[in-house]
């Protein structure tokens, strides 16, 4: 199993499946998650709105329709108020139920934004800290997934992901 980072726009990479930081509505919204509507085109849309929308820390898979990713799994991070109101258990499960999602329909590539690292207000160190523990100690009971992208699109995240991801 690999644990990378890309440094880009998640839209256009090709792997089994990107991670979307939706809102729960699952309707679209700013961010990443407007970038990944727009390249996936009103497809993507007129699937969500077949989910029922997600709670907070859950996830949903769909199709990747125009993306060269073949699937786009929607999780809800949670809004930072602070870090008291259980901010990192759901960014956890997050990450957790979105490799569990992958693994279910044996996918091999994954690849996560930033989640709640942009409008939500999770300072992006501890988020970044959260999602590589997750990863690698999801990593050790992987069957299908061989591999783990971290999409950084700011160089702050880069930085972050760079120093995490070279001390194992
Ligand atoms: P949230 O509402 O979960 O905070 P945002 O979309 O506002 O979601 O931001 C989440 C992260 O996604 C931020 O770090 C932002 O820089 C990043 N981001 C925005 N656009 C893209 C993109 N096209 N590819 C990868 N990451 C992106």
């Amino acid at each position: 199993m690999k644990l990378r980072l890309d440094a880009g726009d998640i839209t256009q990479l090709y792997v089994d499946a990107i991670v979307n930081a939706a809102k729960k509505s699952l309707l679209g919204g700013g961010g990443v998650d407007g970038a990944i509507h727009r390249a996936a085109g009103s497809e993507l849309l007129e699937e969500c709105k077949t989910l029922g929308g997600c709670e907070t820390g859950e996830a949903k898979i769909t199709k990747g329709y125009d993306l060269p990713a073949k699937h786009v799994i929607h999780t809800v991070g949670p809004v930072w108020h602070g870090g008291n109101e259980n901010e990192a258990e759901l960014l956890a499960s997050c990450y957790l139920n979105s490799l569990e999602l992958a693994e279910q329909q044996q996918l091999r590539s994954i690849a996560f934004p930033c989640i709640s690292t942009g409008v939500y207000g999770y300072p992006k160190q501890q988020a970044a800290v959260i999602a590589v523990n997750v990863c690698r100690m999801f990593a050790n009971s992987a069957e299908s997934l061989r591999e783990i992208i971290f999409s950084c699109y700011d160089d702050e995240s880069v930085s972050i992901y760079r120093q995490l991801l070279a001390d194992s």
